[in-house]
């Protein structure tokens, strides 16, 4: 132990880093977290819009009630307050008609079933087929062979081409980013499980009231009260754990840093480069991360003149906009915009054979179409944002190939949503990556605490689904 108190490098400044500097403080860990960037937040943070004069998120980020890993963390830290809880999904079908997912009295799991039986945009045949179909993949928890999609599951069991179009594929790929054709059939059921069945307010959506860098402001002055030291534009070189003596991680320019054990909070893209081959191999699947498959999410912002979209948000059947969003317009700006609206299209590889003009095109019509109101407000401005590799893909192969947050290096540890965390790459997954890495470095210093939230069962669910 190189002083009395530990000493701990996290690499990387997003959820991941910043879960695992949080839980570690808290343990009485130093733990210093070195962020590429000038902002922290990573996949999930804002960039400074100069034209429209406010902080915009890359992307518009959901959580939802079965986070609750996510929840703790934003607890720990402060910025808890700085969300809204929806109890209620709206989707609105191509007719225009509004179905509203919301928990009835009935008890888990059942309590979404009246308003599952009352989607407008499927008949009530189509309906029995979902019900159905929910209550075979929740009681199948041993499931089919691994490596079988959710999209050869739903076929195998009777689902209509409309009802996988309309309902599985709607709620699927807003969760996991990624198709039914790719995503994996255990994926699928932890969405469905934990967001549906497992207990009442797993769905309830949690959206941020602010843009994502106030809660990073937030986030990073709570931490540093905690003694957590948090530099931004230090981009790692290198990470060296050669010895339990020479451990810690090179900047570029040069300057080391020696610790007592390093965390590795990086995109699964990004390791390699920091790590030698040797210190690879000590990783699970070393090799193979830099080629695990991503799915990636486009985002697009428009600023109306006046107000477009009467609800705050809805999820969109059967068009290219998937879920639109009304943000809190710009208080100042040039542009004098008092709506801005996000619209996500998750798993958005076909967008990239078409022009961005011809995208913006399809999602107004999208909006027109749905909101009439929408028709007299003057678009001002607009941006459409891609992430290539916003995520990991959940397909069925990508399970097994995720690595734990320990390594065969005693002071190297990993975290990130890529990480072996049991969920998919989310915010949720992320903070669990960190938690666990926090967990796993405690074990390795002799103090082990235990820092990952149970996911939420009632008595029934914890007896009918595991
Ligand atoms: C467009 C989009 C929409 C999404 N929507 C949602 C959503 O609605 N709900 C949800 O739960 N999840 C959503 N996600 C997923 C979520 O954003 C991620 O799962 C999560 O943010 C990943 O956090 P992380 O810390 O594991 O990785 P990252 O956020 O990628 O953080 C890694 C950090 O490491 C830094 N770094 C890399 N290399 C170095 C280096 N050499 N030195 C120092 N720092 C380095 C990076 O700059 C980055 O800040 C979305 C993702 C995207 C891209």
């Amino acid at each position: 132990m190189r002083a009395s108190q530990p000493q701990v490098t996290i690499v990387g400044g997003g959820l991941a880093g910043l879960a695992a500097a949080a839980a570690l403080s808290s343990a009485g860990v130093k733990a210093r977290v070195f962020e590429r960037r000038r902002q922290l937040g990573g996949r999930a943070g804002s960039f400074w819009d100069t034209t429209a004069e406010q902080w915009v998120d890359h992307c518009q980020h959901v959580s939802m009630g079965c986070c609750v890993n996510y929840a703790d963390f934003c607890r720990r830290t402060g910025t808890d307050h700085r969300f809204r809880r929806h109890p209620t999904v709206r989707f609105i079908g191509p007719d225009g008609r509004t179905s509203t997912l919301r928990a009835s009295h009935l008890p888990a799991p059942l309590h979404l079933a009246p308003a599952l039986w009352s989607m407008k945009f499927l008949t009530p045949r189509e309906r029995l087929m979902v019900m159905s179909a929910l209550k075979r993949l929740a009681l199948s928890e041993s499931g089919p062979p691994p490596d079988t999609t959710i999209g050869q599951w739903l076929a195998a069991h009777g689902q209509s081409e409309n009802v996988i179009r309309r309902f599985w594929g709607v709620v699927l790929v807003s969760a996991l980013s990624e198709t039914i054709e790719h995503s994996s059939f255990a994926a699928a059921r932890k969405v469905f499980v934990d967001g549906f069945m497992a207990e009442p307010s797993g769905h309830v959506l949690e959206i941020p009231t602010v843009p994502l860098q106030e809660l990073y402001d937030q986030i990073a002055h709570r931490l540093s009260e905690q003694g957590v030291a948090i530099q931004t534009e230090a981009h790692v070189r290198r990470v060296y754990c050669d010895t339990p003596h020479s451990t810690g991680i090179e900047l570029d320019g040069g300057r080391t840093i020696d610790c007592d054990a390093v965390i590795v909070a990086v995109p699964w893209r990004r390791l390699a480069d920091l790590l030698s081959i040797e210190q690879l191999a000590a990783v699970p699947n070393g090799a193979a991360l830099r080629d695990l498959p991503s799915a990636p999410i486009s985002s697009m912002h428009l600023w109306f003149d006046r107000p477009a979209i009467p609800v705050e948000h809805a999820v969109l059947i059967d068009r290219l906009s998937q879920w639109v969003f009304r943000r809190p317009p710009p208080a100042s700006g040039p542009t004098l915009a008092r709506e801005h609206c996000q619209v996500v299209i998750s798993a958005s590889r076909n967008l990239a054979a078409r022009s961005r003009e011809e995208v913006l095109e399809e999602v107004l019509r999208d909006i027109r179409g749905t909101w009439p109101e929408s028709r007299g407000a003057q678009l001002l401005q607009w941006r459409l944002i891609t992430q290539q590799d916003a995520v990991l893909s959940p397909r069925p192969e990508v399970a097994e190939l995720r690595p734990t947050q320990a390594t065969a290096i005693s002071n190297l540890f990993l975290a990130g949503d890529w990480t072996r965390t049991g969920w998919p790459s989310t915010m949720e997954g992320a903070v669990r990556s960190g938690y666990l890495a926090a967990e796993r470095v405690l074990d390795s210093l002799g103090s082990p605490a235990s820092f990952v939230q149970p996911e939420p069962r009632t008595w029934l669910t914890r007896r009918m689904l595991s």
